[in-house]
């Protein structure tokens, strides 16, 4: 007797074509962001540190990726990163990338399994996803990415993959918050000319830079349909690698894939 056909996500009872809705997605967006516990990594980038190009010891660093994929189940040539240059280019990728993409700062795949990672120790790591067009990104966003326009042009680039504002959601990670991020007057005017709510007052009371608020404002009023913000501080959270605080010191990742 041969087997019976089955649908591996549990089908109409009935054969033929569904005249309501589309079938959902087989594959959903999943989101992780690291921190600096469980590493192999010496100080200062002690001990999950992500980055290659912060100092730390190449194998070092080759070990903590090589357990973020065992990790997240899957082979270590399906972690994609960027050579973040604080700008706006936009990268797309469908299969495994031999070392990190040159002179960008998003990533969008709708390839299952190619797992992508922003790296950070300060600036925002913007992980976005529409599972209804089944399409995720990886964006930095930091002072200059927010000024420049990294998140628009990265939901420009889903956008060609048939994904709409109204189906993605965003989590924004972990940065430094604004009463710890002092700038000068005019680099909170230049920030505030594109995101008026990311101009806020430092702890100190001089003028600071909330980029989370500034960027949950830009993607609001591009339609997105929810932003989740993960709160916590890069300063002030000691399990965070923090530039600001540390100088020398590790990435953690924002990661994200359809899987
Ligand atoms: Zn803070």
């Amino acid at each position: 007797m041969p087997p019976t056909p089955r649908s591996a996500r549990g089908g109409p009872l009935h054969g033929g074509r569904s005249s309501t809705s589309p079938a959902p997605p087989a594959v959903r967006p999943r989101r992780v962001v690291t921190d600096r516990r469980g590493g192999s990594s010496h100080p200062p980038y002690d001990t999950f540190n992500l980055g290659g190009h912060v100092g730390d010891d190449a194998g070092d660093v080759a070990a903590n990726r090589a357990r973020l994929a065992r990790e997240l189940g899957v082979p270590g040539d399906r972690l994609v990163w960027m050579d973040q240059v604080h700008g706006t280019g936009v990268a797309v990728v469908d299969g495994p990338v031999d070392g990190p993409l040159t002179a960008t700062d998003a990533v969008v795949t709708r390839t299952p399994g190619l797992v992508l990672c922003v790296l950070v120790a300060d600036c925002v790591p913007v992980l976005l996803a529409d599972p209804v067009a089944g399409v995720v990104a990886a964006v930095h966003a930091g002072r200059e990415g927010v000024r420049a326009g990294v998140v628009p042009a990265t939901l420009a680039a889903m956008a060609r993959f048939g994904s709409r504002p109204a189906d993605t959601t965003a989590l924004l990670g972990p940065a430094v918050c604004g009463a710890d991020y002092e700038v000068p007057r005019a680099m909170q005017a230049e920030v505030a000319r594109v995101a008026p709510a990311a101009a806020v007052r430092t702890r100190k009371g001089t003028p600071g830079l909330d980029l989370r608020a500034g960027l949950a404002e830009l993607m609001t009023r591009a339609g997105v349909a929810q932003v989740v913000h993960d709160p916590r501080c890069t300063v002030e959270d000691r399990r965070l690698f923090s530039h600001r605080r540390d100088g020398v010191t590790g990435r953690q990742a924002g990661v994200t894939w359809l899987g």
